[in-house]
Parts: C-alpha cells; structure tokens; sequence
C-alpha cells in the first residue's frame, strides 16, 4: 500500500491546526490523523483510496475562513454558585452553558483529560460529567471521532453544545456544512487562545515528573484558583499518596510560546469576529470595566456573535452576575492577531526531535537555568561577545 504524507506537516505545518475535519468528512475514508515527531497530529492521505475530490480542501475552515464583519456583544460575567466560580479557569459561563442544555435533554462537548492525563475531546449527557471539561488544560484536545458523534446527535434531534478552540469549532461548522446537517439546535463556544502546546510533549513532561517523584499524578488542574487567586497562574498536580504538588514549570514554557503548533503562529481565529455563538475567555480589564469583580475570583469574558446566542444568553442569565461591557475596552493580544514564536522555539524543538526525554528535562526541571539561557540559540556567545565589545570600547 502506498501512503504519501500530505506535504503539511513536513513542509507547510503552519497551514494545518490538526482539527480533523479533512479525515472525518472524506468519502473515502482515505486521510488519517498521525502523530508527528513533534507530537501533533497531522492528516496523511493514502494516495490508493484517495479520488481527488477535493472535498477535503473545500471543508479546511483553517484556509478558507474570514472573519464575519459583525462586532459582538460583550459581557463580563461569572457564575453565581461559589463553587462553580472557583473549580472554572475564568468566570465559569462554560457550565452556565451546560445547565441549560442539560436541562434541555442536550449533549455537551468539551475537553479533558483521560485517565492516562491524555487531553482528548469527549461528550457528556449529564451536568456532573459536564464538569470533567471544567477547566483549561493547555494541552492541544484529541478530537478523535467527535465531529462524527455530533452529526449524529443532531441528526437524532438532540440540543447539542460543541465547546473547543476556534479552530476546532470552526472545523466542526464547516464539517456540518458540508455534510449538509442542520445546525439548528447547535450552540457553540469557542476560547480565545494564546495556542495548543503539544501533546506529545506533555506525555513527555508527566513520563519524566512521575520519574523525578516516583509518584503517580492523579489529577491535574493547570490553574489552581484556591491556591493563590485567578491572577496567580498556579499548577497543581495530585499524586497517589494523597499530597499534592504546586509548580509553575508547565505554564512557564507554555508563556514562552516555545509549545505551540506552528499553525498558532499563523491562527485566523485571533479576531473578535467569529461564526461561533459565544466566544470567551478570561476577562482582561475588570479593574476598570466591572471593578465588582474583580477579586481575583475569576470572571468571564463574554462575546455573543448570534441571534441565538443572545436568546440563550437571556435565558442562562438567571444563573450569572453580568454586566454589558464596551468591546474596545476589554481586548486582549490575542483577540487581534496570533502569538509570537519563542526566541528559543527552534532550539527547544531541534534538541526534543532529538531526544524527547532530554529536552524536557533541560526545559521543565533544569538543575540550573542560567546554564539553559547560555546554551540556547548561541545565547552564551552573544553575551561574551557584546561584554568584550563593551569592554574594549571603554579602554580605547
Ligand atoms: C490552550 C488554551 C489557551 C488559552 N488562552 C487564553 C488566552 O490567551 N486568553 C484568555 O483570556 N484565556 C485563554 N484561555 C482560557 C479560556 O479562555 C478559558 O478557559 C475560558 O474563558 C473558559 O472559562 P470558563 O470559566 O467559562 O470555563 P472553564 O471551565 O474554565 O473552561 C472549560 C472550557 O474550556 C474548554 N477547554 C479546556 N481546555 C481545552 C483545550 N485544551 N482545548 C479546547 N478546549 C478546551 C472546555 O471544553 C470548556 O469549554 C485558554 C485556554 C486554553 C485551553
């Protein structure tokens, strides 16, 4: 049998963001999503079932899309139960989301995270399952066949939610359009994202943190709110024997944008102007736009692109404190262009093609940081070098 990899993710990784929607829509069944060496996924045809239809182009959201020209509706809000506040990332609208469609004998989609800390994307039938998608986890989400079970829900009649990324969402809104299903009773959220680290880094990370510990990590919330407030950005990692571990070494790669999927660098999704219903994020600005909120409890950004988003939003409002707030006033980096690569982006990923385990004990758990920064990119020889050039400079 002959494969032949589409050139993506050799040649064009920043043009593929890994949604799925090319593999699941083909009539053929002849693209497969496979792990790349640098532990994203990307779509490899297999040019013997392949009969050129073009479907799967014509589906890629990622090269097709262009932002609406419509400017959304804006909302700080939060949920009114404390302990919803406090187990969400942000405000926790995502669950005043899911009570409603919950009670609407609905389905939700999310993300989260498997037994074996995998992040992958799953369905959930019941409010308690909806609260394993609580939650950030700064890890791309495995989509796996979930475009697949959403058609089916819809077919079936049933209220479904699709939460994700933009460009998992906008997969999915493409993927239904061309498979000509209604997306009448579809209501979708969307995130603003900074980018999706790798996910086969991440295995990496918890293979070499249960090593270094020789413990099992049981749970992982990747912004403990309890710990040191929404501002403070702190992981928690729960272990087999009951204790718990507090770091920041996950999030501090995760900020150097030396993780992300090429295609984060080149995301059309960084604009306010979305097909999703609801867009959110956490809310950058509170101090001046709802100063009520802002005790670093966490509160939601919240945009509403539709008219049936602003029905749900009215209906769901019983649940939330909120106030309408001025879009220009509340915007943030990201919701205006893509991240930034790393200064060391190359490095970091020369040294994990080479061996995974070593770089991610030299990035995550340096015995000495300061000897990284010399090494990296040359930075060691720079600074000599501009020291002595300085120094000479001074004794002429
Ligand atoms: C990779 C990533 C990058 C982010 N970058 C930004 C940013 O730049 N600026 C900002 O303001 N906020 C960012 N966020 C936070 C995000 O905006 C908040 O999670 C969101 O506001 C939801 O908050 P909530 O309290 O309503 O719900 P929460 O309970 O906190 O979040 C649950 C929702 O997040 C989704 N979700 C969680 N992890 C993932 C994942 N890996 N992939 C897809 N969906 C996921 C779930 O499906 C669910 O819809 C990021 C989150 C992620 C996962």
């Amino acid at each position: 049998m002959k494969i032949k990899m589409i050139d993506l993710a050799l040649e064009k990784p920043e043009l593929c963001c890994g949604c799925s929607a090319c593999a699941v829509v083909c009539p053929k069944n002849a693209i497969t999503m496979k792990v790349s060496d640098n532990g994203f996924k990307y779509p490899i045809i297999d040019s013997e079932k392949c009969v050129e239809c073009g479907l799967c182009l014509k589906t890629c959201d990622f090269k097709n899309f262009k932002p609406t020209g419509k400017k959304p509706q804006v909302y700080a809000a939060r949920h009114k139960d404390p302990d919803e506040l406090a187990t969400s990332t942000s405000g926790g609208y995502f669950m005043a989301v899911c009570q409603y469609v919950i009670e609407n004998n609905g389905v939700v989609f999310g993300s989260r995270l498997d037994e074996n800390l995998k992040c992958v994307h799953a369905f959930a039938e019941t409010y308690e399952d909806c609260k394993k998608f609580k939650g950030s986890k700064y890890v791309q989400s495995d989509m796996g066949d979930m475009f697949s079970h959403c058609e089916q829900f819809l077919k079936n009649g049933r209220m479904v939610c699709f939460s994700g990324t933009g460009c998992q969402v906008h997969g999915l809104l493409s993927y239904l359009k061309t498979k000509k299903v209604s997306t009448e009773k579809l209501i979708t959220i969307d995130i603003v994202c900074h980018g999706v680290p790798s996910p086969g880094v991440w295995d990496k990370y918890i293979e070499v943190f249960q090593k270094n510990t020789q413990k099992k990590i049981t749970a992982v919330d990747f912004r403990d709110k309890d710990y040191s407030g929404w501002a403070a950005h702190v992981e928690k990692y729960s272990l087999d024997d009951l204790t718990e571990i507090h770091s920041r070494q996950w999030t501090t790669c995760f900020y150097r944008h030396i993780l992300f999927r090429e295609s984060c660098f080149n995301c059309k999704y960084t604009t306010t102007e979305r097909n999703s219903d609801f867009t959110i994020a956490d809310y950058w600005g509170l101090e001046k736009n709802a100063p009520e909120f802002n005790d670093n409890k966490g509160c939601s950004l919240v945009m509403i692109h539709s008219e049936k988003g602003k029905t749900v939003f009215n209906i769901i409002n019983k649940y939330l404190n909120y106030k309408e707030t001025k879009l220009e006033s509340s915007m943030q980096p990201q919701m205006s262009r893509p991240v930034w690569k790393g200064w060391d982006y190359g490095y970091f990923w020369k040294k994990y093609k080479k061996n995974p385990q070593k770089a991610v004990k030299k990035y995550f758990f340096p015995s000495n940081p300061l000897k990284l920064f010399w090494k990296v990119e040359g930075c060691g020889k720079k600074v000599l070098k501009a020291v002595l050039k300085k120094t000479r400079k001074r004794k002429a």
